[in-house]
């Protein structure tokens, strides 16, 4: 990483893949390397997709794994849609999430008819034909369309299965439309991340998993990007793709090590 290692001043980690496996273990010197960091002055930001869970749920599964967190210390997709919506304004909206997230609504109107914003993430096993069809009609009838995330697919249980950005693209192809993103590689949660760190992005190394989600987007807002060979790395999608990370270390226990610390 050469010269860029002095300008890092905190770390923002994404969690799945990175920070644990798909079974939410922690990988070996994940709580260590949150310690070290923290010990040497670098505040930790928690960076995910996952519109699953609550900021707070996220923030005491972390805690209970030996990686102390608040609330406020976790950036989900889900916030980051919060916060695009309050930009635009609008108030009423349809929501595509699981019960769990949708407390961080709780300041708009969620409405079955005619909202002014759809916004889509995670609704698993959700998905029908019956749901997809309303929000295709909702899109029709001039309804802003928000997604989260658009990952094509994640890991869970040791299997492949189809995520959010699946049904985003579904949708955007029916409608000839193209969703607002605001979830990773969007810049919008790299942003947020930063001011509540008082630091600016090109401060931070984003560290993850993901070759097409953490990397283009963090180093689009001016973090450095880590890629760590742990989760959805994939060596042959490394060596084909025109993504370059700053520099790729084998699993979050060497992130001290690569940061110099
Ligand atoms: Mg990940």
């Amino acid at each position: 990483m050469g010269s860029d290692k002095r300008r890092v001043k905190g770390a923002l980690l994404d969690l799945d893949g990175t920070v644990w496996d798909d079974e939410i273990a922690p990988y070996d010197g994940a709580a260590e390397t949150v310690a070290r960091l923290r010990e040497a002055g670098l505040p930790v930001r928690f960076v995910t997709n996952t519109t699953r869970l609550s900021r707070k749920a996220l923030a005491e599964m972390l805690s209970e794994r030996g990686l102390a967190a608040e609330a406020d210390d976790v950036f989900t997709a889900t916030l980051a849609g919060v916060i695009r919506l309050r930009e635009w304004g609008v108030t009423r909206i349809a929501v595509l999430l699981p019960d769990a997230a949708l407390s961080e609504f709780a300041d708009f109107d969620v409405v079955e008819d005619d909202p002014e914003a759809l916004i889509v993430g995670d609704l698993g096993a959700g998905w029908t034909f019956e749901v997809l069809n309303r929000a295709f009609r909702w899109l029709r009838a001039g309804a802003e369309f928000l997604a989260l995330h658009r990952n094509p697919y994640w890991k869970t249980e040791g299997e492949l299965v189809l995520d959010a950005g699946a049904f985003v693209a579904a949708l955007e192809y029916a409608t000839d439309s193209e969703a607002t993103l605001v979830g990773k590689p969007s810049p919008v949660l790299f942003q947020a991340a930063a001011r509540s760190l008082e630091l600016e992005p090109g401060d931070l190394a984003m560290v993850g998993d993901s070759l097409r989600t953490d990397i283009p987007g963090a180093q689009a807002a001016g973090c450095l990007g880590v890629l760590v060979r742990t989760g959805k790395f994939d060596e042959v999608e490394l060596a084909n793709s025109d993504v370059e990370p700053d520099t790729v270390i084998d699993s979050i226990a060497k992130l001290p090590q690569a940061l110099d610390l």
